[in-house]
Order: structure tokens, then C-alpha cells, then sequence
């Protein structure tokens, strides 16, 4: 299973890294290459690896037709 991105920056030295790491772990301290400790997490875009290849999405199924003729209203039960 792919683990999300995030983007954080150093406030140290200003570096902006990314790191991998399971969503639980996203509120966590992370380490800027250069080892400082004091880094902020950005709110950018997650992007979440997808597998490819896997064909099209499955079709919501058919969907039951609305309104027409016919049914109660149509029978004279409703009046
Ligand atoms: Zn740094």
C-alpha cells in the first residue's frame, strides 16, 4: 500500500523536503535532511501514488429508470 506525501520545511535552514509516511505519523516531528528537528508540515497537495493498469472503474450499475408510465400513480391507486 502507497503512503501518502507530505511537504515539510525547515525553519532552520529553510530546506523544503518531502517525506513518505503513513497518515497516522503525518502530525509527526520530521527531521529536514540536514538534521534539524524544527521543521513544519505543509499543507499541499497529498498526492497518493495510484496503480495504474488496472482497467476502468467499475460501473455504478444500471440505474433504475425514474418517472415513466406505469406504477402506482399511473394505476389509479393514488387517486
Ligand atoms: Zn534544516
Amino acid at each position: 500500500m502507497a503512503m501518502p506525501r507530505y511537504e515539510y520545511r525547515c525553519r532552520s535552514c529553510g530546506t523544503q523536503f518531502e517525506l513518505s509516511r503513513p497518515m497516522a505519523a503525518s502530525g509527526d516531528p520530521a527531521v529536514c535532511p540536514a538534521g534539524h528537528e524544527d521543521s513544519v508540515k505543509l499543507l499541499s497537495t497529498v498526492a497518493v501514488a495510484v496503480a495504474g493498469g488496472t482497467g476502468s472503474p467499475a460501473a455504478a450499475g444500471p440505474a433504475p429508470a425514474a418517472g415513466g408510465g406505469g406504477g402506482c400513480c399511473g394505476g389509479g391507486c393514488c387517486g
